[in-house]
């Protein structure tokens, strides 16, 4: 979540009326930014990672486990140490770290729910191997210092979502009661979001300009005692507090699906980010669409979140409920209704799949670009006239078809072009998988790129693992000139696939059958199937469709099986093809494959994701009545074991999870120390 303006933030009948104003200025907010940075360098790659946590307050001697809304006194509390260690004071809680790495200091950060906390490392990683393999202490680090800033028995975890949010009764502490004037939500209080202007005024004005409150529904996951049809039985019908608690009475909520009605069930969820600062703009738009294709088997592989509102569901992860909870799309843009005051209709959410590609390579073809792709073709002959090249106006000229939600009347007197603010008004509510990212005004940073799908893990070995992952892929693509390049539409059809139960598993994506330029690769190239390089046929110029074909994950992760009808080397041969193209210790090499290991071992499925893991730990449990439904009691115990495997990993050392007394932790976490080279 961006920087928060403080100001006087507009209800949307006011804020709708200055919408073209702020599309205005932030169009040549974008342009002075791009005509000043488009040249410019910078020498290394730099990256960064987002860490989001739920914070619980949780206690072995109580019966549940509530969601702790501290979020600002916490946060408070660890600005307070920021402040002491600047001016050079003793910070406690950085006492006894093991890190060699304890300057400069985590920086946390607010987020949506008022439960949640982010954090991001003091400074921008390199991409020095000795780097990368900081990362996961300076995590654990991260973890650390949260929690000696919070309340003995509060606790900050990496579940995507909290099991029971919105379940009828007490879920917060302190208890708020829900249907509040903001969200009007059935199930949540106003209070679960951060209490600073602009999440309310976001989520009350996404409701707004929809017209109606936002409809969050997740097929149930039926098991053998679930009733089919299945009736939500935490929707109240008979409510009356707003005009939207018509919405129920009117459908919102239909059989065989979890009902959710607020912006908290999307935006409260939890994930791992990753943002990378190109060398220069052409770099950083190759980047964009190079991991673009990459991002929903990402998801898959770190699918994380089967229960919703304390019920099983029939998917693994969180994209879609997040994609719907912040869906503004009026009844005419939906197509719904014929337009009449919208001028399109838009086929996606704001929170959705890239629709764009942007890179000059030549070898992105038209066949790739998205058929039905939306632009304002004003901003895009303002931005051409500008002097930008005709790709990336269109993609700015996409999303600036949307609405700012929050605009802050005090921003409104004058345009300074020294700042981005409009300009980031309607690119940071696009939360598209990929975001391009220009520099900041007035800042030395470079064009980044954020990589934005995967979810959160349980443990910061695999959080790590996956930054890591995604970072030496990323070197990869540039090092070998890889081209993952396929039609958006299947990207399109790949996320929606990434949701379904066990995709990583049970589910084939469309990927490019040959990632490889016309040129050999220098290493000779990586190929499960054994097949030479060399043979490789250059980029064809046929048709596109015999360019891509559906695989497994595993196949895409570890190479296509000898008698599959493509070749695909896999993505982890490619990284190890390309640490074998450069000079790489052999300790640091064997650090780095314990994470490699991890990726390898969930695509192949000799390791669980966390929503697999969860699902058991639910259908295990002897509370569990096979009727999908996460009671209180196996919330706790679920979090107790989160907690556990949390401890554990704090005492690091190269100790193990194996031996901890929580079901399937093999299946999970392997036999993986914490740290450290020694996979099983
Ligand atoms: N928590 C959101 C997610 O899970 C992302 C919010 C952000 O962009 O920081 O995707
Ligand atoms: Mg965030």
């Amino acid at each position: 979540m961006g920087l928060l303006a403080e100001g006087t933030a507009l209800d949307w009948p006011d804020a709708q009326k200055h919408a073209h104003q702020v599309r205005e200025w932030g169009i040549k907010q974008l342009l002075q930014i791009w005509n000043k940075a488009k040249h410019k360098e910078r020498d290394a790659m730099l990256w960064g990672d987002e860490i989001e946590y739920l914070v619980v307050k949780y206690s072995k001697d109580e019966p549940k486990v509530l969601l702790s809304l501290r979020q600002a006194d916490i946060l408070k509390a660890l600005a307070n140490d920021q402040e002491l260690s600047d001016k050079g004071g003793c910070v406690p809680a950085l006492q006894d770290l093991e890190s060699q790495r304890v300057d400069p200091l985590p920086v946390f950060h607010p987020e949506f729910g008022r439960f949640m906390l982010e954090a991001t490392p003091g400074k921008p990683w390199g991409i020095g191997f000795k780097e990368l393999l900081g990362v996961e202490t300076d995590m654990k680090n991260r973890r650390k210092i949260a929690k000696d800033h919070m309340h003995p028995e509060e606790y900050p975890i990496t579940l995507t979502t909290f099991p029971r949010l919105g379940v009828p009764g007490v879920f917060t502490d302190p208890y708020y009661p829900a249907s509040g004037s903001k969200l009007r939500s059935q199930f949540v209080p106003d209070e679960i979001a951060n209490p600073h202007i602009r999440f309310p005024t976001l989520a009350a004005n996404i409701r707004w300009r929809r017209g109606r409150k936002v409809q969050v529904n997740v097929p149930v996951f039926h098991d053998e005692k679930t009733p089919n049809p299945w009736k939500d039985p935490t929707v109240n019908y008979d409510l009356h507090n707003w005009p939207e608690d018509d919405d129920v009475r009117n459908g919102a909520a239909p059989d065989n699906f979890i009902h959710m009605d607020a912006m908290a069930f999307g935006m409260g969820s939890c994930c791992l980010q990753i943002t990378f600062q190109a060398k220069n703009i052409t770099e950083g738009r190759r980047m964009y669409d190079q991991l673009s294709p990459i991002g929903p088997i990402m998801l898959a592989l770190t699918a994380a979140t089967p229960i919703y509102k304390g019920f099983l569901a029939d998917t693994d992860v969180r994209w879609n409920q997040i994609s719907r909870a912040v869906d503004d799309r009026t009844p005419e843009e939906l197509g719904e209704k014929p337009l009449k005051n919208n001028r399109w209709r838009i086929p996606k959410s704001r929170y959705a799949s890239n629709s764009t590609y942007i890179s000059t390579d030549a070898r992105l073809r038209p066949e790739y670009l998205d058929p039905n792709l939306i632009i304002d073709e004003s901003i895009k002959a303002e931005l051409l006239e500008g002097g930008m090249d005709d790709r990336l106006a269109t993609h700015f000229a996409h999303l600036f078809i949307r609405d700012p939600i929050v605009i802050f009347n005090e921003d409104l007197k004058e345009l300074d072009l020294t700042k981005a603010d409009h300009f980031e008004n309607i690119q940071s509510t696009n939360w598209q998988h990929m975001r391009f990212k220009p520099p900041p005004p007035g800042s030395d940073i470079g064009w980044r790129v954020e990589f934005r799908p995967m979810e959160i893990q349980i443990t910061d070995f695999e959080n790590a693992a996956f930054a890591v992952f995604m970072v030496l892929i990323t070197r990869a693509i540039l090092s070998f000139d890889l081209n993952f390049y396929i039609p958006i539409a299947k990207v399109d059809e790949n996320m929606e696939t990434a949701h379904a139960r066990d995709a990583v598993l049970a589910n084939k994506f469309w990927f490019r059958k040959n990632p490889f330029p016309s040129r050999p690769m220098r290493s000779g190239g990586p190929s499960r199937a054994g097949s030479p390089n060399a043979s490789r046929p250059p980029t064809p110029f046929g048709p596109v469709e015999d360019e891509y074909a559906l695989m497994s994950v595993d196949e895409i992760i570890n190479g296509a099986q000898p008698d599959a009808d493509h070749d695909f080397p896999g993505l982890i041969p490619i990284v190890e093809s390309y640490l074998d193209s450069v000079n790489v210790d052999v300790q640091t090499r064997c650090d780095l494959s314990t994470y490699l290991d991890l990726i390898r071992m969930r695509a192949s499925g000799e390791l669980w994701t966390a929503a697999k893991w969860i699902r058991q730990f639910v259908a295990k449990h002897p509370a569990y009545k096979r009727d999908s439904e996460v009671t209180d009691q196996i919330t706790k115990d679920l979090v107790s074991a989160v907690v556990e495997i949390g401890e554990r990993e704090q005492e690091g050392k190269g100790r193990g999870w194996k031996d901890l007394p929580v079901p399937d932790v093999g299946n999970l976490l392997g036999g993986f120390r914490s740290t450290g080279c020694g996979g099983s």
